[in-house]
């Protein structure tokens, strides 16, 4: 069977539901026993995702890559490793994209908008992707380039939330 052409997401907007929309995506790749790479870009910390994903990698079935390449909160003025650590990202990016059917980039776009990661760089590996590669791009602040080359752009807007009204962040909702 040829192929299809692969698809790429934009999921950007200040409003809630980028990445969770993303891991979505990946529930239903992988129940049509699709292989998915998920690589996030800034984050550190363990969220019930990166749990769950870190095991499924563990059983060592093949359907599923994980890997974390951020150190938590950037400031205004990254630091070289920070760049380092984005770059490198983008790197198993490049080196994992011929063996997965999907592959996720979570926060990529902060990456970008932080100034971690040049946009032409992404824009470069979404132009020379594999052709079947289903690609997701998530985070705020994704750049016009980028937005442009995509198939689906989804901006989350910001109705409410409940963090401003003084819920703190919920397991199982928010990380
Ligand atoms: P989620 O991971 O819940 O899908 P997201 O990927 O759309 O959220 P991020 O910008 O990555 O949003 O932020 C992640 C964290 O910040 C989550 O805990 C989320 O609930 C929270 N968050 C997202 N949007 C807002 C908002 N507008 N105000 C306050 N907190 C937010
Ligand atoms: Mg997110």
């Amino acid at each position: 069977m040829v192929k299809a052409r692969g698809l790429v997401l934009v999921n950007t907007g200040p409003g809630k539901g980028k990445t969770t929309a993303a891991l979505g995506t990946v529930i239903r790749a992988l129940g049509h026993g699709q292989k998915v790479a998920f690589i996030q870009f800034i984050k550190s910390q363990e969220t019930g995702e990166s749990q769950f994903l870190e095991n499924l990698a563990r059983e060592n079935t093949g359907c599923l890559h994980y890997a974390r390449h951020g150190k938590g909160f950037v400031g205004k003025n990254p630091t070289q490793a920070d760049r380092t650590l984005a770059e490198d990202g983008l790197e198993l990016a490049v080196s994992l994209a011929f063996d997965y059917d999907l592959m996720v980039l979570d926060e990529i776009n902060v990456a970008m908008s932080l100034g971690l990661l040049e946009p032409e760089r992404v824009v470069g590996f979404i132009s020379n992707k594999p052709l079947g590669l289903n690609l997701i791009l998530t985070g705020r602040g994704c750049p016009q380039p980028v937005m442009e080359l995509a198939d689906t752009v989804t901006e989350m807007r910001d109705v409410k939330h409940a963090y401003r009204a003084g819920i703190p962040a919920c397991p199982g909702i928010d990380f």
